[in-house]
């Protein structure tokens, strides 16, 4: 494959941003294309950022992947990938990370897409395992009994690695067990659940594939990862409650608590990229369970895509500036 302008471009670090379909604002204004702006009018306050790519409005699901395609298909020369889907719930982050059967998002695109440049010949062996972090507790996706929590501990010393204590890695030969397999764990994460869609929207769900050559790849290490990661929704705490405030009892102080453990987490990814954007020594991947996970796959010489999902809704501006600016944070 050919490396591409992604890959190109300045840093490791790629943000990207789509909105979610729906009737434009005048408070949230586009220059769609490379190096494109986001301009919101909040507060009476006019702000413009840039990223590395702004989607137009219309933009369908293969104009998503085919921006993502050259970074996925790096994975087949040793690189590390990991691509995020980020944004207040809502925003379609899922929408693009799995899409609906009938317009397939970025995980099954991907998955196409490295099979068929893999070939029949055999000389990739890929191991898939999935988990969700939910309340900072991790659990395995695709494990045969209920998902129990895990354990994350620190590798062997020297090796700079994190294991996850008794999480299952699937061998799998084809496109077609790795659909089934990936059907499967959805289904996991959302069985675990009382109420469906309002759980997946707080916990993160990372799908990781590993991909082993025969013959030594060319890039920086013996395999390679991509990490697809459905984040949790990004909504400040105060908003995860309900309409307001959270109430007091005990539904209360639950989503209180999620509310605040997700906006740990996603305030270490930020930290965490800043730190690696700025070549900081020291990358805080202690702070949360998700940056601890990723961080194996987010060293030197991997690339990390943030796909920004935001809303032109009035009612959302504020949230929509808050993605803004986390995204230019860690872009
Ligand atoms: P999130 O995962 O961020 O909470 P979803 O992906 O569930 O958001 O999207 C919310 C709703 O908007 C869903 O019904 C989804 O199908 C729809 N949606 C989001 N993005 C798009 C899009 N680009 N085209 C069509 N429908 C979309
Ligand atoms: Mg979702």
């Amino acid at each position: 494959g050919c490396p591409g302008r992604l890959l190109e471009l300045k840093g490791n670090i790629r943000v990207l941003c789509r909105l979610r379909p729906g009737t434009p604002s005048s408070l949230v204004s586009l220059e769609p294309g490379p190096s494109g702006t986001v301009t919101t009018c909040y507060r009476g306050r006019q702000r413009r950022f840039r990223l590395d790519w702004v989607f137009s409005p219309e933009a369908s699901q293969e104009e998503v992947f085919r921006e993502l395609e050259p970074a996925v298909l790096s994975c087949l020369q040793g690189y590390s990938v990991c691509i995020f889907t980020y944004g207040q719930t809502g925003t379609g982050k899922t929408y693009s990370m799995e899409g609906p059967p009938e317009d397939p998002g970025i995980a099954p695109r991907a998955l196409q897409s490295l099979f068929q440049e893999m070939g029949t010949e055999g000389q990739h062996r890929v191991t898939l395992s999935m988990v969700e972090i939910y309340n900072e507790a991790v659990r395995d996706l695709l494990a045969p009994g209920p998902p129990e929590r895990l354990a994350v501990r620190q590798g062997p010393a020297g090796q700079g690695g994190i294991q996850v204590a008794g999480l299952t890695y699937w061998d799998v030969p084809d496109l077609e067990m790795l659909h089934q397999m990936l059907s499967l764990g959805r289904s996991n994460r959302a069985t675990a659940a009382t109420t469906k869609n309002s759980h997946s929207s707080r916990s993160h769900a990372l799908v990781t594939l590993t991909l082993r050559t025969a013959s030594p790849p060319r890039g920086p290490g013996t395999a390679g990862t991509l990490h697809l990661v459905d984040l949790a929704g990004s909504e400040r705490a105060w908003k995860a409650g309900a309409a307001g405030p959270p109430r007091g009892g005990r539904d209360g102080a639950q989503r209180l608590r999620e509310a605040r453990t997700i906006n740990r987490s996603l305030l270490a990814l930020g930290s965490v990229m800043a730190a690696l954007r700025a070549r900081r020594p020291h990358v805080p991947f202690r702070d949360s369970q998700l940056t601890r996970l990723l961080q194996p796959a987010l060293g030197p010489g991997a690339t990390a895509v943030l796909l920004l999902q935001i809303s032109t809704r009035p009612e959302d501006l504020g949230e929509t500036v808050c993605s803004l600016k986390f995204a230019e944070r860690v872009g």
